[in-house]
């Protein structure tokens, strides 16, 4: 997934940092109550059954907390979590040798499952149905299956389109968990424990204020979060209120809808390129000269969930609040 404002080293520097605020625990784990529900029940089933848990198919836009969710159902389950990325899997080898590690009851995540390609899909089908490989060996008349038995693990795939998800290997997963925005209080209790963790707290309303600006995502909420740590550090505070808090927004410039640069320019390009719209994607694509996939899967499920952006049979239509809100 690309991620928003970062690429490169910088987007490394980032993975690390995330580490350090990942939850640790299910306490720590806030919000999404029904996707943990569910996780928890089948990972106390797979417990008193000495069983490897289910497959899910864990789904949402990106930074909800679905590959920290995969880390504490492995730690609960007290197995081995291996993370694999769908897309940069390019043959089917590859994944052969992924699965062919695992352990009995391991965890294998693999994140952006709707990118991966589809040769190399179907050698999990029989993994995931009967712990099998079938691998075909040689060409033509001398080809023949090969089978390698694995051992009994849980496949946990995320992806931010479950509707890309071809249907032989949506059905192989026994629970389909869907991941929605987090709503503004209880973005609010993450960001007070992630700024327990970077060492400051708020006074007053700023932290509701960081949560009001997060897009509903605790993994924006933690950038923002480094921003005030950082005004923090400057002015030698622990606690910080709202001069930290926007002046990290200014310099993120994330506007009062929780909007950066890019969802603006978005909506701007659709009212003064295409009259409001409607507009077809591959269009928006190449005039903003950004990836059609990033478009659909980081930016454009917030716009139409804050109901600034519709989408209709013809394309994509700029709403009244939009058109208010960039004017
Ligand atoms: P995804 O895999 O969906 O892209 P991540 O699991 O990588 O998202 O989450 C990004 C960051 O957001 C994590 O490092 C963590 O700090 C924070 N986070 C996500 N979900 C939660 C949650 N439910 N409770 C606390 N922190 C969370």
């Amino acid at each position: 997934m690309s991620e928003r404002f970062v690429d490169g080293d910088i987007q490394n520097t980032e993975k690390e940092q995330e580490a350090q605020l990942r939850p640790q625990n299910f306490e720590e784990y806030i919000g999404q109550e029904r996707v943990v529900e569910n996780i928890e029940l089948m990972v106390q089933s797979a417990l008193v059954r000495k069983a490897a848990m289910d497959h899910v198919l864990l789904s949402g836009p990106p930074g909800l907390g679905k590959t920290s969710l995969a880390m504490l159902i492995a730690k609960s389950l007290g197995t081995e979590l291996h993370l694999v990325s769908g897309p940069a899997i390019e043959k089917k080898g590859d994944l052969a040798a992924v699965l062919t590690n695992l352990k009995p009851r391991d965890v294998l995540f693999i994140d952006e499952i709707h990118r991966m390609h589809i040769a190399v899909e179907e050698i999990l089908y029989s993994a995931m149905e009967d712990y099998r490989l079938d691998i075909l060996i040689g060409q033509g008349a001398s080809a023949r299956t090969m089978q390698i038995d694995l051992a009994p693990f849980t496949l946990i795939g995320a992806t931010t389109r479950s509707g890309l998800l071809s249907n032989p290997l949506r059905d192989r997963f026994m629970a389909h968990l869907n991941f929605d925005y987090y709503p503004p209080e209880t973005l609010a209790r993450i960001i007070s424990n992630n700024a327990g963790k970077m060492g400051i707290s708020f006074e007053g309303g700023a932290k509701d204020e960081v949560a009001r600006r997060s897009r509903g995502t605790p993994r924006i909420a933690n950038r923002i979060l480094r921003r005030v740590r950082d005004f923090a550090l400057i002015k030698r505070k622990k606690v910080v209120g709202d001069a930290e808090v926007q002046g990290a927004l200014n310099l993120m410039d994330i506007d009062e809808l929780g909007l950066d640069t890019m969802d603006r320019k978005i909506l701007s390009v659709i009212k003064d390129y295409y009259q409001g719209g409607p507009v077809g994607i591959d269009a928006l694509s190449a005039t903003l000269g950004e990836d059609k996939q990033t478009i659909e899967e980081v930016y454009e499920p917030f716009l139409l969930k804050q109901g600034l952006l519709l989408r209709t049979p013809r394309g994509r239509v700029l709403s009244e609040k939009a058109v208010k809100h960039i004017s």
